[in-house]
């Protein structure tokens, strides 16, 4: 049993790439008192969210939430558009790359694993974890494939393991300059509110994502973003599906209901969520998070240690993958920062654990709260022994005081 003061003073630092730390806001929001699913106020909140969420996806086409976390959109997408037997083409990025390619063994269908092959000599790690998708790599792939037999092509948008991103809009391309008609799929479960993504623009044809991460809720719903060739592909899909079929949650999503019990009071606190996003604007969403991922960098430079992804251009502006010196245990570093500053950092998932930490830089954070993550980081470093060059933190001083977050223009009383 838990002694009455085994909590520890002041906030915990949640620094994971998510779940993310909730606003104060959402979590009132979120407290206020269930309502009836079938009742009036029900379908006012059902269709207010379902239309924010168009929003933060960018489509115009419908989107399904489902009172579940990302694994289950992940089961949706694929069991909504595919068939018993079907090839997939997925692309190892890391790990939630390769846990979506075990569910579509486990589902009957026939994933092809893309990956880069070999490992970086100075870290070791495999340079398939430290890079984004190849979009040539796909294109080729998918030119060799003249009977068409893969019906999807599946892509991480943020990988959460790695905090490398991958270009979906070059993956689209790709695919068109085949000729080739496979469905475009996109896990953007740590991506979507914090990272650029542009679902009708960029074509793709199943989103998939989920509450804990960029829309800054706790975890617990999650998301498909359909395009009407999705839609099209659903009415003749094979593989077995009930709970997670979209033609009745779209049917009953017109009136803001759901076929069954939707997650209430997570969609209070949707709607506060959508609220602020969209009332900050989504530009100065993904401003924040770029500025906030530089200040890492910076941070993460300064101490000597690589940053995980090696493409400049794919940095994650969610999360930060940091490299620990050869014979150093990632997680031992962890669980010291943790015990001593009550800070939680991710750990390495697959092929690199112990042998890198990740810091989230999402959800209810500003440039303090960040210092703060550094200076624990920072003080478990030196704690641990691990030679460093330069302090991190006194890096990020300088870039967050020299790079200023642009001011909201206050809005006039009413
Ligand atoms: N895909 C990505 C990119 C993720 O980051 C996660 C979780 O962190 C998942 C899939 C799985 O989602 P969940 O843990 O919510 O089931």
């Amino acid at each position: 049993m838990l002694s009455l003061d085994s909590h520890p003073s002041g906030r915990h630092f949640l620094q994971i790439p998510g779940p993310s730390p909730v606003p104060d806001r959402i979590l009132r929001a979120i407290s206020l008192p269930t309502i009836d699913h079938r009742g009036p106020e029900f379908g006012v909140l059902g269709k207010a969210v379902l239309a924010g969420l168009q929003q933060v996806f960018q489509t115009r086409h419908p989107v399904v939430i489902y009172p579940a976390s990302g694994t289950g959109a992940w089961e949706a997408a694929l069991a909504n558009v595919l068939s018993p037997g079907d090839a997939v083409l997925m692309v190892e990025t890391g790990h939630f790359a390769t846990l979506w390619q075990k569910m579509a063994l486990r589902l009957g269908l026939e994933p092809e694993f893309l990956t880069l092959p070999g490992t970086c000599e100075q870290t070791g790690l495999p340079w398939a974890w430290r890079r984004g998708v190849s979009a040539a790599l796909i294109g080729q792939r998918l030119h060799e494939d003249r009977e068409h037999r893969i019906k999807a092509v599946c892509v991480v948008h943020n990988e959460t393991s790695t905090g490398v991103t991958s270009d979906i809009a070059a993956v689209r391309k790709a695919i068109d300059a085949a000729g080739h008609p496979a469905l475009l799929m996109v896990d953007t479960i740590s991506g979507l509110a914090s990272a650029e993504y542009r679902h009708d623009e960029w074509g793709v044809d199943v989103a998939i994502s989920g509450s804990q991460k960029g829309l800054m809720l706790p975890p617990g719903i999650s998301f498909n973003a359909l395009s009407p060739k999705a839609l099209e592909a659903s009415r003749s899909a094979k593989l077995p599906k009930s709970f997670w079929a979209w033609d009745e949650i779209v049917e009953m999503n017109r009136s803001g209901y759901w076929p069954y019990t939707p997650n209430t009071n997570l969609l209070y606190g949707l709607h506060e969520s959508l609220e602020m996003l969209l009332g900050q604007g989504l530009p100065a969403v993904f401003a924040r998070h770029q500025r906030w991922a530089a200040g890492v960098r910076s941070a993460v430079e300064a101490w000597g240690l690589p940053i995980q992804c090696a493409d400049p251009a794919l940095y994650s502006p969610v999360l930060t993958g940091v490299i620990t010196p050869p014979g150093v245990d990632a997680d031992a570093l962890r669980q010291l920062i943790h015990q001593r500053f009550d800070l939680s950092l991710g750990t390495g998932l697959g092929r690199v654990k112990g042998r890198m930490f990740r810091i989230g830089h999402l959800g209810d954070s500003n440039d303090l709260s960040l210092l703060a993550t550094l200076a624990g980081v920072e003080m478990g470093l030196k704690l641990a022994g691990i030679e460093i060059a330069d302090s991190g933190v006194t890096a990020a001083m300088a870039y967050f005081s020299s790079n200023p977050a642009p001011r909201p223009e206050p809005t006039a009383a009413a």
